[in-house]
């Protein structure tokens, strides 16, 4: 039964058939002609674990990326900032695949969890019984097929950055952006750079942070089995929620900027002014 719901996935992901969304509003911006909604795709077809994500084309060709949020249900700033790239990005190149809700039934619950932390069930199970190594298999699945030059995961964290992260591996702090390779990567540390300069003085800064490496977890995963480029942005649970979904979006917007891909977003959205 799983063989066929992976085949039927694997068919859905192959199509080549571009259908309208209602998430695109063609009123907020976006030139005509100028992007291609491709598709949207589920992981879990058909289960009670079912989740949308959606792929984005630009007119020209670029590089990949993937954008999840929603691996823990109740950082909520993440999914609603994947919310809003879906409805107001304007890719001009390369490709943005977009997981708003990558563990829905934990979403819908507003909790961490369901049976066990999901970001501790990869590289996943298909056979297995509880739905999170599931999902993590067909989350692999489906990086391993796309093969994106970077794929950012969209957390939140409940401590706030103090100097003592700076030596601390093993906790997530909000504003951190995390690598589990030392020394950080070029892209890494400009892209921190470079988010900071849209992001007030102070404790909104984001700060780049070695995460020890787990075998279990998404991020170490996609880096170590793939060798693709992953980074995992904790902003503060602490901070007022509008602020926390502008946090998540210029990090994310500046991650898609420094791989090179070309798109348009509506600058009232990540302003601090
Ligand atoms: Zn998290």
């Amino acid at each position: 039964m799983r063989k066929v719901k992976l085949v039927l996935l694997l068919l859905l992901f192959s199509q080549s058939v571009s259908f309208s969304s209602p998430f695109i509003d063609t009123t907020s911006g976006s030139e005509n002609g100028q992007y291609t909604f491709v598709r949207q795709d589920y992981f879990g077809l058909y289960t009670d674990y079912e989740t949308p994500f959606f792929v984005f084309k630009g007119a020209k060709p670029g590089p990949v990326m993937i954008l999840d949020g929603g691996i823990h249900g109740d950082e909520i700033a993440s999914y609603m900032a994947c919310d809003s790239i879906v409805k107001y990005i304007n890719l001009l190149s390369g490709t943005l695949i977009v997981i708003p809700r990558t563990n829905i039934q934990a979403c819908k619950q507003n909790t961490r969890e369901v049976n066990f932390d999901f970001n501790h069930a990869f590289p996943g199970d298909l056979k297995a019984d509880l739905y999170e190594y599931q999902l993590a298999y067909e989350f692999m699945w489906l990086v391993d097929s796309v093969k994106p030059d970077l794929i950012i995961n969209l957390h939140e964290a409940r401590t706030k950055w103090s100097p003592k992260a700076l030596t601390d591996p093993d906790k997530a702090y909000g504003q951190i952006v995390i690598s589990c390779l030392q020394p950080f990567e070029e892209l890494l540390v400009r892209s921190v750079d470079n988010m900071n300069k849209k992001i007030p003085v102070g404790d909104y800064q984001y700060h780049t942070h070695y995460y020890s490496v787990r075998e279990y977890s998404s991020l170490d995963n996609f880096v170590l089995k793939f060798g693709i480029k992953s980074y995992t942005v904790e902003s503060f649970r602490g901070f007022n929620i509008d602020d926390r979904v502008k946090l998540q979006l210029i990090a994310a917007l500046q991650f898609m900027e420094e791989i090179g891909l070309e798109f348009s977003f509506p600058p009232g959205l990540i302003s601090f002014q």
